[in-house]
């Protein structure tokens, strides 16, 4: 039976634990830690999760570690566990935005240490949150596959997620899922701006375009075909949605998509 400790008992920690306790994982199976007694007293109130306010009791009682801090505090944290406990046997899952495998290990290294600690990088999104996360996986060479199958379940159960071949490409997860929730409400922020221009009322607004954005996205989701299929058949020529699309096209909405992520790759790249 994995056990999972959870290392920093913030949003993301509380997204993946929902998903977790909802897939049916005892929550007993479970522990947080956080040095704010309120934030772990939530998690354990709401899901019956295990929590203390140390790292190290955590990390003793799990097999699974998953460290959900800033980036800027997972050194500190990796070299307070692997100063205090053996961390042979133990998988660690970063959610880390920026911190490479490299620097996990290397701060997980003890003088006794005789190989590199696994390590599992997962890129997660917000939408984990309901459960419709989509996640970007790298396992370090030392991990297991049976580990590999322990960190899918922990992605899968707060949305879906694929393997990476090489980690630079959790760079462009950032770029295609991590940061793009963010382009979808920045669309629909436009959209529901000028709705608003056309009169309707700001609830009436943000109705329309909120369920149009849904009803689209569940087309997708449940239909087998192309996303470029699925534009053509509600766009006759000549027609309404033409005109729109065509609008679209001339003013460039190809080019400012592919320079918006290759935009959000380059600050990935400089932040790591
Ligand atoms: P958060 O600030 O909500 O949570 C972090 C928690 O860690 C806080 O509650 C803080 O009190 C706690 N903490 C700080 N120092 C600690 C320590 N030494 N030991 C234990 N706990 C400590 O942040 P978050 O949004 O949950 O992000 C956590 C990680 O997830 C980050 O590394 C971020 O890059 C990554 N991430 C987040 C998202 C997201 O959408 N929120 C997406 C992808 C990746």
């Amino acid at each position: 039976m994995n056990k999972i400790a959870f290392i920093g008992a913030g949003n993301m920690a509380r997204a993946i634990i929902i998903g977790l306790v909802n897939s049916g994982i005892t929550p007993e199976n479970i522990i947080v830690a956080n040095p704010s007694e309120a934030k772990r007293l939530d998690l354990s109130n709401e899901f019956g999760v295990l929590h203390t306010s140390d790292n190290i009791k955590a990390s003793e009682f799990a097999n699974i570690i998953v460290l959900c801090v800033k980036p800027h505090f997972i050194g500190d944290v990796c070299q307070q566990i692997s100063q205090a406990i053996t961390i042979e046997g133990k998988l660690f899952i970063s959610v880390a935005a920026g911190t490479t495998v490299a620097q996990i290990q290397s701060a997980l290294a003890t003088e006794q240490s005789t190989s590199s600690a696994p390590v599992v990088r997962v890129m997660p999104n917000t939408p984990s949150q309901l459960g419709l996360g989509m996640s970007g996986l790298f396992a370090s060479s030392e991990v297991t596959a049976e580990q590999k199958v322990n960190a899918e379940k922990i992605t899968n159960a707060v949305g879906k997620s694929i393997w990476l071949d090489t980690e630079d490409k959790i760079n462009n997860i950032i770029a295609v899922a991590g940061s793009a929730p963010a382009y979808f409400f920045l669309f629909m922020e436009a959209m529901e701006q000028q709705a608003k221009a056309y009169g309707f009322t700001d609830q009436e607004s943000r109705m329309l375009v909120q369920q149009t954005a849904l009803g689209s996205a569940q087309m997708v989701a449940h239909n087998s075909a192309s996303i470029t299929e699925l534009r053509g058949n509600v766009t006759s020529k000549g027609g309404t949605t033409h005109a729109a699309i065509e609008q679209f096209k001339h003013d460039g909405l190809a080019a400012m998509v592919k320079n918006a992520m290759d935009a959000a790759i380059a600050r990935a790249e400089e932040m790591a």
